[in-house]
């Protein structure tokens, strides 16, 4: 269904760098090896750091003590940023849901070719409009309905603290055919391109 618009990514398609990003997860126990080993060719050129006013890391994707007791496998990772910092659409896409009733909080989930980003814990709410559900931030500015088409780096919600959070972060989670993808190692292939593009 996306076909038509992943053309217009420039040189490289999302399904030629899917191999390499699945190599690279396979690999997850050598990561950096695994990365720094990677041609230096820009696959990831095209895509968006998905928060602004980076504060840090605080929670990487994998087991982890869990704050609510227990160890439980974190499927994403948490970027720290200040109350109401604008998120970042990672990839050009297509918003294929919007939600606010998990422990995900005010989310929205974008699909590119095959991939699939989620964003966690944002400020505002979602409305049904018709038949289709929206995503409203009145303060932030945003209106986003099910079905539109976002371009990388587009602002896609604001960090807030909604679902089951400690303080505002970002969570982001990221699959690959359905299954989940370490965002760290696709920032980590991202800072590495970006080096290489400024050499
Ligand atoms: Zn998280």
């Amino acid at each position: 269904m996306l076909a038509g618009g992943l053309l217009s990514l420039g040189s490289l398609g999302l399904n030629q760098i899917a191999p390499q990003a699945l190599r690279l997860e396979a690999a997850k126990a050598t990561t950096e090896t695994q990365v720094a080993a990677r041609p230096g060719t820009a696959y990831w050129s095209s895509a968006s750091f998905p928060v602004e006013n980076f504060q840090a890391y605080t929670s990487a994707f994998g087991y982890r003590q869990s704050p609510y007791g227990g160890e439980q496998f974190h499927y994403g990772l948490d970027i720290a940023a200040p109350q109401g910092s604008y998120i970042r659409n990672w990839w050009e896409g297509r918003v294929v849901e919007v939600s606010d009733d998990s422990a995900c909080g005010t989310s929205i989930v974008i699909e590119s070719g095959d991939w699939t980003h989620i964003y966690c814990h944002m400020q505002g709410y979602v409305t049904q409009e018709g038949r289709r559900r929206s995503f409203v931030d009145r303060e932030g500015g945003l209106h986003i309905v099910e079905g539109q088409d976002m371009p990388a780096g587009a602002r896609i919600g604001r960090v807030g603290m909604t679902g089951r959070t400690t303080g505002p972060h970002l969570h982001w989670g990221l699959k690959y055919q359905n299954d989940w993808v370490d965002p760290g190692i696709i920032l980590q292939a991202m800072y590495d391109d970006q080096e290489t593009a400024s050499r």
